[in-house]
């Protein structure tokens, strides 16, 4: 008999009356938060601790160069805390992942570590999960503090998601958000490595719906998504969710043999009936540039999604944990 069946038989009673399974789990993923960690950690404790009889706060420190690490070990002694390091950046997609593995809550709520997202909107999501839905996401209610080009290409990007998905990513959802243990289930189980998240969310599926958010600045530091990043994220997020980019060079393709069809037949009239035209470098050279861009742009797209198949291929890990920290102090 091991040592927790033996406790099991001496005291019964105090251990059937103590749930092991917290009702909330807080995954945050943090990368160089060292400044912001302590008050978000203290906020999120505080807004649980009304909010919820249990929960329990995963931090995974994605790769930081800063003491965000030290730090998290050091408010162990306070909160019901476990720090997850991974042994480099591997990028907030993958944080997250590690961290809903660790999760054990029969809720689990997804928060960035910045406190952009006010603390006070988590009671709203507990209250609309608790009416019987299995994912509460929060949605920017508007992008005004963004610029005009930003605002577009995220438009745009959208857009392009949505063309022809069988589950469509809602415009403008947070990573945070509330989830049923089901749903956290459902994602930890997915094998693939290249992870758009947000896509995970819709493809899973589940009973949703989304709740409008104020976003506040940034309490220190600054956004860790360069344009560099962001734009590798779209397209994973392209390559993993839709087909329509490899799929449309077979229609270009036929729309443009029927057109040079139809010119041959033009130019074998026109010689016939007038000759032999000399002139028409103009066109041949456009046409000849046209269609090696276009043919290069397509083995681009061809080359994209190679990528992610050679990387899905490779099987390595999504993520390396290089170490775990859990506090003892429990709420
Ligand atoms: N983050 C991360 N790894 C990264 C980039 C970001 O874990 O490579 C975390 C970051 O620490 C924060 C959250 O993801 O908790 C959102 O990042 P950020 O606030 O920089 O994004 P933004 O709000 O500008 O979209
Ligand atoms: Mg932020």
């Amino acid at each position: 008999m091991n040592y927790s069946e033996q406790s099991l038989l001496q005291f019964p009673a105090a251990l059937q009356d103590t749930d092991p399974q917290p009702d909330l789990s807080f995954v945050i993923p943090a990368y160089n938060e060292s400044e912001n960690i302590q008050n978000t950690l203290f906020g999120i404790s505080e807004e649980a601790k009304r909010l919820k009889k249990s929960f329990e706060i995963i931090v995974v420190d994605d790769g930081s160069t800063d003491d965000t690490f030290d730090r998290l070990i050091c408010l162990g002694d306070e909160l019901p805390l476990s720090a997850i390091r991974l042994s480099r950046n591997f990028g907030k997609e993958q944080a997250m992942s590690a961290g809903l593995m660790r999760t054990c809550g029969k809720a689990v709520v997804i928060m960035d570590a910045d406190l952009q997202e006010p603390l006070s909107t988590l009671q709203c999501l507990i209250e609309r999960f608790e009416q019987g839905y299995d994912v509460v996401y929060a949605v920017r209610a508007h992008r005004d503090d963004e610029s005009q080009l930003k605002r577009f290409l995220t438009t745009g990007f959208y857009r392009l998601l949505s063309l022809g998905s069988e589950c469509p990513v809602p415009p403008n959802a947070r990573d945070y958000r509330i989830m049923d243990r089901r749903v956290v289930e459902a994602l930890v189980a997915l094998p693939e490595r290249n992870k758009f998240m947000k896509g995970l969310f819709s493809w899973v599926g589940f009973k949703s719906c989304g709740v409008p958010i104020e976003l506040r600045s940034r309490q220190a530091g600054s956004s860790k998504f360069s344009l560099r990043k962001l734009f590798k994220l779209a397209l994973t997020g392209l390559t993993a969710f839709s087909d329509w980019p490899l799929r449309i060079w077979t229609v270009i393709g036929f729309i443009f043999a029927s057109i040079s069809m139809l010119f041959s037949f033009w130019i074998v009239i026109k010689t016939l009936l007038w000759g032999v035209d000399v002139p028409g470098f103009a066109t041949t050279t456009t046409a000849i540039f046209f269609l090696g861009g276009l043919q290069l742009i397509s083995i681009g797209v061809i080359g994209e999604y190679l990528s992610r198949v050679f990387s899905e291929v490779k099987q390595r890990p999504g993520f390396i944990i290089a170490e775990e920290y859990k506090s003892n102090s429990e709420i």
